[in-house]
């Protein structure tokens, strides 16, 4: 018999999709025939982790699965709330979707080794703003320098708590704020999808490790050179968490892809900068050389951290090389 159903693109194998009907995690095997295009899309892959897609299966009962040897067919792949999306190479416009439909992202960085430099955050938080992906900071390691760093730690909560933004402080290490990461992830109630981020190093997958101690996350970089092969592979694979929630993990991104921001939309997406830019006596301004411009203001009052709007000059500046 023919069943149809709807469910959730968890893990991409190369020869077929996982798919599961969140919030169960009935993993079952998928396959995808003939073409599935989404309007305007340049993305090498039609299909993400995170998609929810419909899909149809030959089954012997309808109290049976799809099997590997008898896996479904995606029939279509339903509209995106949202995704994320990475260049495929440098030189090419393909993109490639990380993932799609997120509930949050959480930024996992810290002030110890390997330390955040802002301007590498302030492009993440912009591409998370573009996106329309809600957003966490997760500082992590905070064993090594909540007391030895103490005034660097202000500093940082000042620029970025001041932008908007929300800062969790965490250790994997002593378990230090891990319950509020837990419960955050958990979300309150519904389905709730989180793309963990965060370059080599930072402790990503031991703070999942430390949310829930079942799950196996994959480490280490993987190299740009795998990623630009023809058949270019999926890395990314959601996790189900014990406590609640569904982790995203994606092993060896050290960013996201910026495309389609004119230089004049950059300012949009400092949600500081786009509050503040209400009052500047000329629109658009680009915040630079205009007279009566208030976020030159808010910058000089302190009301806007000068590191933010540095960040914002170097990405008006150097616009062509991340897009
Ligand atoms: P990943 O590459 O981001 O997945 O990072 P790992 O989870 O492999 O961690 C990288 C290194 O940082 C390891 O040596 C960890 O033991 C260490 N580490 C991770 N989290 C913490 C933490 O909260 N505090 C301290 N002191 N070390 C940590
Ligand atoms: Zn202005």
């Amino acid at each position: 018999m023919t069943i149809k159903g709807e469910a959730t693109v968890v893990k991409h194998t190369g020869s077929h999709y996982l798919l599961a009907e969140l919030p169960q995690w009935n993993l079952f095997p998928a396959v995808l025939r003939g073409k599935i295009r989404l309007k305007g899309s340049s993305a090498t892959n039609p299909i993400a982790v995170g998609d929810r897609v419909k899909y149809e299966a030959e089954v012997p009962s309808d109290t049976e699965m799809p099997t590997a040897e008898n896996p479904a067919v995606i029939t279509t792949v339903l509209e995106r709330e949202n995704y994320m999306i990475r260049k495929s190479t440098n030189l090419s416009r393909q993109s490639h979707i990380i993932a799609s439909n997120i509930n949050r992202a959480f930024l996992i960085i810290t002030l110890d080794f390997p330390e955040v430099k802002l301007p590498f955050l302030d492009r993440l938080l912009v591409t998370c703003e573009v996106y329309n992906v809600p957003v966490t900071i997760v500082l992590n390691k905070v064993d090594l320098y909540r007391e030895s760093h103490k005034e660097m730690l202000e500093v940082f909560h000042e620029i970025y708590s001041g932008a908007g933004y929300d800062i969790m402080e965490v250790s994997a290490k002593t378990g230090e704020g891990v319950d509020k990461l837990r419960e955050a992830v958990a979300g309150d109630g519904g389905v709730n999808v989180c793309l963990f981020s965060g370059v080599s190093g930072v402790g990503k997958s031991s703070l999942i490790k430390a949310i829930d101690s079942s799950l196996e996350p994959r480490t280490g970089e993987i190299s740009d050179a795998h990623q630009q092969g023809k058949h270019t592979t999926t890395f990314y694979e959601m996790y189900s968490v014990a406590s609640g929630g569904y982790i995203i993990d994606t092993p060896g991104i050290r960013g996201f892809g910026l495309v389609d921001v004119a230089k004049e939309e950059i300012a949009l997406y400092f949600p500081e900068m786009l509050k503040a830019a209400q009052d500047c006596r000329f629109t658009p301004c680009t915040h630079t050389h205009e007279p009566g411009c208030a976020v030159k203001d808010a910058v000089e009052e302190g009301t806007i951290s000068y590191e933010r709007y540095s960040s914002y000059l170097g990405m008006l500046d150097d616009e062509g090389k991340y897009r």
